[in-house]
Parts: C-alpha cells; structure tokens; sequence
C-alpha cells in the first residue's frame, strides 16, 4: 500500500473572556437541555467565578455525551490560570440535582472536573465523586442569554474543517487511509504482544471477547475469557457456557422457585453451582458490569452468549481467520437456540429472532481482531481490506466527522469504508483528544496546509 503522507503524520504527532455577569434575560423559561445548548454554544463566555472563588476558564468544552453519564466528555479547564483540569462536565438545573440523581454514586461521573447549575438551595452543597473528590462548582445565570433556537450539535467544527475543506476528495482520502494503516499496525502490534504471552488461541479468544464487550463492557469480559480460557471451555464443552456466565457472576442470584426446572437459565444455574467451589475464587465482582445504556440486543448476556458460543465453534472459526470474507459470514450464522430470541437471561421471548452478533459488531471484529491478525502473519491484504463498507450509528464517528467536517455531506463521503472509520477515529485520537488548546495549537491544520502544497 502505497501511502504518501505517512512520514509528515508521524512527525506531527511529536509533542509540541471576559468574566461572565448576567445580563439580558430570557423571555421564557429554559429547560436543562437548551441551557446545556446555550452553555456547549458559548453564550455564558468562558471565564467563570467558582463557588469557592477560583477563576476558572474554559480551555475545551469537550464533546457532548449522548450516553449515559455526564452532559460533556473530553473537556479542559484551567483553574486560577495555573491548574489545568481535563475530564468532564455536568450541568443540572438545581445544585443538589447532583444527588438527587445519584451521580455521587454513580462510577461514570468519577471523572467530572465541574458542576455546573442554575439555582442553588440556600445551604451550603458539595459536590462529590464517589471517591469522594469535590468537584469545583461553577452557577450559571438563570437568565441566560438570547439564542433564538438551540442546537444539539455533539461537537463543534474544529479549525481543520477550512484547510479540509481546500483539499480534494483524494487527498483527504490519503490522508485518512495513512492514519487507518497506522491504526491497524498498532492493533496488531498489541495483538502480537498478547500471542507471545498467550499463544495464539487464547490471545485471539480475548481479543474477542473485548470487542463483544463493546463498549462500557471490555475489562469485565476480557478478564471472564482470561479466567474461563479457551482451553478449559474447549476441554469440557457440556459446561463451557455455565463457566462463562458463572464466572462473570451473572449466576449469583439462585433461580427463582418460578423458574420452571426446563428453562435454560435453570440448566445453566445447575451445571455452575456443580463446579462453583472449584472456580469460586475466580469469580468477577457484579458491580463491574455495567448493564444499562446499550441497546436491549447489546446487552451483555447476549454478548456472553454469543462468547460461549465461539468457544464451541473454535476449530471451525480457526479454520476461517485468513479469510475475512469467510470469517464474516460465519460471524453473522452465529446462533443459538435461547439467544435467538431473548435479550437477557430472565427476559421474555422476543417473538423474532435477533442475529447474536449484529453487522457493526462484525466490522468492529474485523477491524480490531482478524485484520490485525492477518498483519501478524503476513496475510493482511489492505486492498481487500478496503473494500468493506463501515456501519452507520457510530456516536463517536459522528462527532469526529462534525469536528473535521463541519459539513455532513462531506463527512459522508469519508465515512462510508471501514478503513475510513479507522483513520477518522486515529485522527481523532491523535489530535483532538491530546489537543488542550480548543485547536489552537493543534498540529493538524497546518499539516493538512502542507499536503495541500
Ligand atoms: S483538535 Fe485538531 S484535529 Fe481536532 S478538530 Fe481541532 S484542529 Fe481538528
């Protein structure tokens, strides 16, 4: 693969308001959502006085969240213009909203750098992680600003949407694809280091199984394969799914006395508890799941299933890792006889069948575990690599996509190949998240200016 802008993307990877005083008040009242739009919008400045007394400025407003946990991610602030902050950011109507609901509990708030609110109690609140940690609050006028309609755009426009936009298609397309390459020789890398300490069976099983964990769940289901191992799975088939669905503490909870004895929840709860004392020590913790926030067809019961069910197919699966055509069609005939047609494991038939592993998850397989591997053996063929089409509904991909692009329609062009997910994404992560400047001293624009020469 020929990728000419790959020595000047590695050299650019190398290190390098006014107070805010209400004013003109709104004519209605705004909910919780428009004043997230107002704050992500600018319109209450970037300098602001904290409860406590510190100055603290916006250095990035982050990205919105539409998943659970806090409103804004990747933010950067600076306290008393000496202390550089990066984490997240929560807004809540009223201050004691914080434990009202139960963010102090609750483990994705932990990296939350400010509160901000819009009316306080009257009584002195601390705003708390659950470790414990205050969390600097800053309040927010009431009144707010004019701002005729608010958008909820995920991320803005960054200062490389203009020098994008003076390229032509193909060379933004190179410019991707030598990021894409450069992401996917990291993965293989790691997976190289995982096959000299694993062997190649088990690095692959855990590979795997963190791209079913997917992604609130990739450190519970990476260290359930790492205990179960493929090898013990393989040897005792008949309590290959007890094992994983014992392990990952999903079987704690004793069968209700409804459960009919037929069931499969009942099938798999009595085969555990036979090797239970055996594995006991094993066992995760449930408070390292995290079971809400993705789709009922995501959920990790399903997920861990569709685990199980790799295992028993291993040699067949094997077979098929040279051949990413083929290694996708036996990924979508992935069945099973329960998981067809239930979400969890106490949940009521579904009535149709889902596929055990849907197509995104497929092309997430293919990108993070088979290519990779094809790389470590010398087998990678990047043309027909390039070649796959890349599934829509990626939140992250479309926040990169409106911080590069600024323009869907653009963005479209560059986000339909899996190998243009893949470079998108590395850009991203290359310089939007190690950018604290809000793009100031990002290295990325005057890159694209010298590719454009
Ligand atoms: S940080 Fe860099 S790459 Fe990211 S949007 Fe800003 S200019 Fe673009």
């Amino acid at each position: 693969m020929r990728l000419p802008y790959r020595c000047t993307y590695l050299q650019a990877l190398a290190p390098e308001s006014s107070l805010h005083e209400d004013e003109s008040p709104l004519t209605r009242r705004w909910s919780e959502l428009e004043y997230q739009a107002l704050w992500y919008s600018g319109a209450f400045g970037t300098s602001f006085r904290a409860t406590n007394g510190s100055l603290i400025e916006i250095i990035q407003f982050g990205f919105w969240n539409r998943e659970p946990g806090p409103d804004f991610v990747n933010a950067v602030i600076l306290v008393d213009g000496t202390h550089e902050l990066k984490g997240d950011i929560e807004l809540d109507t009223i201050v004691t909203d914080w434990d009202h609901h139960g963010h102090g509990e609750n483990p994705a708030f932990r990296s939350v750098v400010l509160h901000l609110f819009l009316q306080p109690t009257g009584v002195d609140f601390f705003t708390r992680t659950l470790e414990h940690r205050e969390i600097i609050q800053v309040k927010l006028p009431a009144n707010g600003h004019s701002l005729t309609e608010p958008s909820r755009t995920l991320a803005k426009p960054g200062a490389c949407c203009a020098p994008l936009a003076g390229l032509t298609d193909v060379k933004v397309d190179q410019i991707i694809e030598t990021a894409a390459s450069l992401r996917l020789e990291k993965k293989s890398t790691a997976l190289r280091r995982s096959i000299r300490v694993h062997g190649i069976d088990e690095a692959l099983f855990q590979a795997l199984a963190i791209a079913l964990g997917y992604k609130w769940n990739k450190i519970p289901f990476l260290v359930t394969a790492q205990r179960a191992t493929l090898s013990r799975l393989r040897s005792n088939p008949d309590f290959a799914e007890p094992i994983l669905f014992g392990l990952s503490g999903f079987l704690e909870h004793p069968v209700s006395s409804s459960t009919q004895p037929d069931t499969y929840l009942h099938e798999l709860w009595a085969r555990w508890w036979r090797a239970r004392s055996e594995l006991y020590d094993l066992m995760l913790r449930s408070d390292l799941w995290k079971l809400g926030g993705s789709r009922p067809s995501n959920h990790p019961h399903r997920r861990l299933g569709a685990l199980a069910q790799i295992a028993s197919g291993w040699s067949d699966f094997r077979k098929l890792t040279t051949n990413l055509s083929s290694a996708n069609k036996w990924f979508q005939a992935v069945s099973h006889p329960y998981w067809d047609f239930h979400y969890t494991l106490q949940s009521a038939a579904t009535g149709r069948r889902v596929s055990l592993i849907g197509t995104t998850r497929i092309k997430d397989i293919v990108a993070n575990v088979l290519f990779p591997l094809l790389l470590v053996s010398g087998n990678a063929d990047w043309n027909e690599f390039r070649k796959m089409r890349s599934e829509l509904g990626n939140v992250l991909l479309e926040t990169v996509c409106q911080r590069l692009f600024g323009d869907p329609n653009r963005a479209a062009k560059h986000a339909r190949f899996l190998y243009q997910q893949q470079g998108l994404l590395q850009i991203f992560e290359d310089f939007c998240l190690n950018d604290r400047s809000d793009c100031r001293r990002c290295q990325f624009p005057g890159l694209i200016a010298k590719w454009g020469d």
